[in-house]
Protein backbone atom coordinates (compact mmCIF):
# COMPACT_ATOMS: atom_id res chain seq x y z
CA UNK A 1 0.00 0.00 0.00
CA UNK A 2 3.00 2.44 0.37
CA UNK A 3 3.11 4.28 -2.92
CA UNK A 4 6.26 4.14 -5.19
CA UNK A 5 7.64 7.32 -3.91
CA UNK A 6 8.41 6.65 -0.05
CA UNK A 7 11.95 6.23 -0.55
CA UNK A 8 14.01 9.85 1.34
CA UNK A 9 13.11 11.58 4.35
CA UNK A 10 11.57 14.83 2.61
CA UNK A 11 9.09 13.01 0.76
CA UNK A 12 8.47 10.58 3.68
CA UNK A 13 7.45 14.39 5.65
CA UNK A 14 5.25 15.19 2.52
CA UNK A 15 3.35 11.80 3.24
CA UNK A 16 2.88 11.63 6.56
CA UNK A 17 1.02 15.39 5.93
CA UNK A 18 -1.14 14.28 3.73
CA UNK A 19 -2.23 10.91 5.84
CA UNK A 20 -2.96 13.90 8.48
CA UNK A 21 -4.92 15.88 5.93
CA UNK A 22 -6.78 12.42 5.11
CA UNK A 23 -7.39 11.72 8.65
CA UNK A 24 -8.89 15.13 8.98
CA UNK A 25 -11.15 14.57 5.96
CA UNK A 26 -12.35 11.20 7.10
CA UNK A 27 -12.82 12.91 10.91
CA UNK A 28 -14.96 15.24 8.87
CA UNK A 29 -16.97 12.95 6.71
CA UNK A 30 -17.72 10.90 10.12
CA UNK A 31 -18.43 14.20 11.82
CA UNK A 32 -22.58 15.61 11.83
CA UNK A 33 -23.68 17.50 9.76
CA UNK A 34 -23.90 20.47 11.89
CA UNK A 35 -24.69 20.18 15.63
CA UNK A 36 -27.63 18.42 17.16
CA UNK A 37 -30.14 20.90 18.39
CA UNK A 38 -31.65 20.30 21.70
CA UNK A 39 -35.27 21.19 20.25
CA UNK A 40 -37.02 19.97 17.66
CA UNK A 41 -36.16 22.78 14.73
CA UNK A 42 -39.76 21.98 13.81
CA UNK A 43 -42.27 22.48 16.50
CA UNK A 44 -39.24 23.41 19.51
CA UNK A 45 -40.34 20.05 21.35
CA UNK A 46 -36.95 19.23 23.44
CA UNK A 47 -35.07 16.46 22.24
CA UNK A 48 -34.48 13.91 24.25
CA UNK A 49 -31.03 13.58 25.28
CA UNK A 50 -30.61 9.34 24.16
CA UNK A 51 -31.88 10.67 20.38
CA UNK A 52 -29.08 13.12 20.36
CA UNK A 53 -27.07 10.86 21.24
CA UNK A 54 -28.20 8.58 18.86
CA UNK A 55 -28.13 10.61 15.75
CA UNK A 56 -25.68 12.97 15.57
CA UNK A 57 -26.99 16.20 13.81
CA UNK A 58 -30.35 15.32 14.62
CA UNK A 59 -32.67 18.25 13.98
CA UNK A 60 -36.41 17.03 14.59
CA UNK A 61 -38.27 15.26 17.36
CA UNK A 62 -38.97 11.91 16.81
CA UNK A 63 -42.35 12.97 15.94
CA UNK A 64 -41.85 15.67 12.89
CA UNK A 65 -39.29 13.07 11.80
CA UNK A 66 -41.53 10.69 11.40
CA UNK A 67 -44.13 12.77 9.77
CA UNK A 68 -41.22 13.84 7.49
CA UNK A 69 -39.68 10.36 6.77
CA UNK A 70 -43.46 9.36 6.15
CA UNK A 71 -44.15 11.74 3.95
CA UNK A 72 -40.89 11.41 1.86
CA UNK A 73 -41.82 7.99 1.65
CA UNK A 74 -45.23 8.18 0.07
CA UNK A 75 -45.11 10.77 -1.95
CA UNK A 76 -41.44 10.97 -2.85
CA UNK A 77 -41.32 7.06 -3.67
CA UNK A 78 -44.30 7.45 -5.93
CA UNK A 79 -43.22 10.53 -7.62
CA UNK A 80 -39.63 9.22 -7.87
CA UNK A 81 -41.05 5.66 -9.66
CA UNK A 82 -43.66 7.76 -12.06
CA UNK A 83 -40.69 10.40 -13.07
CA UNK A 84 -38.52 7.42 -13.90
CA UNK A 85 -41.07 5.52 -15.84
CA UNK A 86 -42.00 7.98 -17.99
CA UNK A 87 -38.46 9.09 -18.83
CA UNK A 88 -37.50 5.71 -19.82
CA UNK A 89 -40.82 5.55 -22.15
ZN1 LIG B 1 -40.92 18.25 16.43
Amino acid sequence: MAGGWSRDGAVNEQIEASISDELERMRARRAPVGESLTHCAECEEPIPEARRSAIPGVKLCIDCQQERDGAFRTRGGINRRGSKDSQLK
